[in-house]
């Protein structure tokens, strides 16, 4: 008699130890609209993970979609390196006429490799360039990505062995909260920064999430914020904002720098600039810190031409009005809501619940916990993450186009793997 293979045999023979979604979710999907996927048998899951951040609106989003299909059926260009083509200044004249000039910010934009770390470099390397010094500050629980100048910045002990190499000309500060609000703000930031003989070097810049998504959703308050950007001009630090998850209006804004009415000297951007979770990536900045010679940064896949498109039609469709994120904001109200209740009714157990507009987190005083609701989530047809330094945060990312309805399926089925796994 013979047994049919598993449907994730190929998977689990083939491709490297290294996989790790498909392993919390063993499902072959095939495909997805809007605010679900679907397995090959057919079977739905609701989406509150939204492409760690790279969905904001809903997986192959009809009318990104359309725009996508036009332009392949016209043979637009697809890969261009940095050439100058229709797709690129289309997107260029956007960003600028719907999300730098009505914000007032003045940033010129450039185009990395297409990945959120591939931003994260260049910003490094610019800040590096442009003060010429080499050490940059980052924070407790920070994430900024896998290749080596990131993982140098980034705080997960775990990420971080994996480089294999010292890490080095990073240096971590607390991040808000981290002191339980015991001692002020960057007291032991400044103290460095201003006593000769404290060790270290004076930096070049600063990186910050506003709030930290694989930290486990630590949400900055807008007034440590405004000191770090104080902070940063008194100490001639250039201040790097990584919007890269929290951007793109995930907090409700577009940048989630705006409420704190902060201007970053640099912004990092990808996961949802396309809109389509097509890779695309951007690095802002200053006009007077664009000192790069030309070349002197490239990659082969700095224009993505599919993603420009995509990209345009996305800001053209969400962010020429400011409906985008009165909607986020209420969405995440709602979330809010939900959480509260998931919490008072497991007062023993104490999960705490922070988030901003449509990111949110719920720890576990039990670590294995947030791993077991998120399984058990999955049973249930959610697809949920954990995040934060072991793994004690559920985070929701739910894609922002997700409907009022399919944000309470999606939390009433959250509520019930709490409940079941107490
Ligand atoms: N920065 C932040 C804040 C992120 O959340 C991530 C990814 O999760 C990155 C950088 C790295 O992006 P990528 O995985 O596309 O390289």
């Amino acid at each position: 008699m013979t047994t049919a293979p598993s449907p994730l045999s190929v998977f689990d023979s083939l491709e490297s130890e290294v996989r790790s979604y498909c392993r919390g979710w063993p499902a072959v999907f095939d495909r997805a609209q809007g605010s679900r996927m679907y397995d090959e048998d057919g079977r739905a899951y609701l989406d509150f993970f939204a492409g760690a951040g790279a969905l904001n609106y809903g997986h192959n989003n009809p009318v990104l979609k359309r725009a996508l299909i036009d332009y392949i059926e016209r043979d637009g260009i697809t890969h261009g390196l940095d050439m100058a083509t229709t797709a690129k200044r289309a997107f260029l004249e956007s960003f600028q006429n719907i999300v730098l000039r009505p914000r007032d910010l003045p940033y010129k934009v450039m185009f990395p490799g297409p990945t959120g770390t591939n931003a994260v470099e260049a910003a490094l390397k610019l800040a590096r360039k442009v003060k010429g010094r080499e050490a940059i500050v980052s924070f407790t629980n920070a994430f900024h990505g896998m290749s080596l100048g990131s993982l140098a910045v980034t705080g997960n002990a775990f990420k971080r062995a994996g480089a294999g190499i010292p890490l080095v000309h990073g240096t971590p500060m607390p991040y808000d909260n981290y002191l339980g609000g015991r001692l002020p703000d960057f007291l032991w930031f400044e103290r460095l920064l201003e006593d000769q003989g404290s060790g270290l070097n004076k930096p070049a810049a600063v990186i910050v999430e506003t709030v930290q998504g694989e930290g486990g959703i630590n949400v900055a308050r807008p007034e440590w914020l405004r000191a770090l950007a104080d902070l940063c001009k008194r100490q001639d630090m250039l201040l790097i904002v990584d919007d890269i998850q929290m951007g793109c209006g995930r907090t409700g804004a577009f940048f989630s720098f705006e409420e704190a009415g902060i201007t970053p000297d640099i912004v990092t951007l990808s996961k949802s600039i396309s809109g389509y979770g097509l890779p695309m990536s951007l690095c802002l900045f200053t006009p007077e810190l664009d000192v790069w010679e030309p070349g002197e940064h490239n990659g082969t896949f700095r224009g993505n031409n599919p993603a420009f498109v995509t990209a345009t039609a996305t800001l053209d469709t969400y962010w020429a009005d400011g409906q985008m994120e009165k909607q986020t904001i209420a969405r995440g109200e709602q979330v809010e809501r939900a959480l509260r209740d998931i919490a008072a009714a497991h007062q023993d157990a104490g999960p705490q619940l922070r988030g901003r507009g449509l990111a949110w987190g719920l720890e576990f005083a039990d670590v294995n916990r947030a791993g077991s609701v998120a399984r058990r989530a999955f049973e249930r047809g959610l697809l949920v993450e954990t995040s934060g330094p072991q793994g004690e945060v559920v985070k929701l990312l739910p894609p922002l186009t997700i409907s009022a309805e399919e944000l309470d399926e999606g939390l009433e089925i959250l509520a019930l793997a709490v409940r079941e796994t107490s």
